[in-house]
């Protein structure tokens, strides 16, 4: 229920990504990073209440960034959230992987945060546009 958004999020950034002619597979690189934050935003940002999630997306040269914003509960310790494994809910099956994935799909990925206020997450991807014909 709470993550109907999760499609039309992914075929926004989408919108834009296309413009640097990716290959699927780094479509489905950010598709997955996007994903990851995007549900961040909605389980622990807004835990259950309802709230906006801003995505912003833009193209410098090759270079793809997105953002990813809440006004939600915000992260009091960025570094332990960005761990592997950690988890404030691991009794709903979480692993504590979403930050680790992001990570691994993107080339770059930075937090901010304000507890009480929300969360930004930027990421970048480089994408390596090889002319057609
Ligand atoms: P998984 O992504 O594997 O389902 P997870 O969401 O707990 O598990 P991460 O995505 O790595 O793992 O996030 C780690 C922790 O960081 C979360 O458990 C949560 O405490 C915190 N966190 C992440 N994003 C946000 C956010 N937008 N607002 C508040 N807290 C967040
Ligand atoms: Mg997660």
């Amino acid at each position: 229920r709470d993550l109907d958004g999760l499609v039309g999020s992914e075929m926004c950034i989408e919108t834009v990504a296309v413009q640097l002619s990716p290959t699927v597979s780094e479509i489905a690189d950010i598709k997955t990073a996007v994903s990851e934050a995007v549900t961040n935003a909605i389980v622990h940002g807004y835990e259950g209440t309802r709230g906006t999630v801003i995505l912003r997306a833009s193209i410098d040269g090759t270079l793809l960034t997105i953002e990813i914003t809440d006004k939600g509960r915000g992260i009091a310790d960025i570094p332990q959230a960005m761990e592997p494994f950690f988890t404030t809910h691991p009794e709903q099956e979480r692993s504590g992987m979403g930050f680790a994935v992001m990570q691994t799909f993107m080339d770059d990925l930075r937090v901010t945060s304000t507890p009480g206020q929300g969360t930004t997450v930027r990421m970048k991807k480089r994408i390596l546009t090889t002319p057609i014909m």
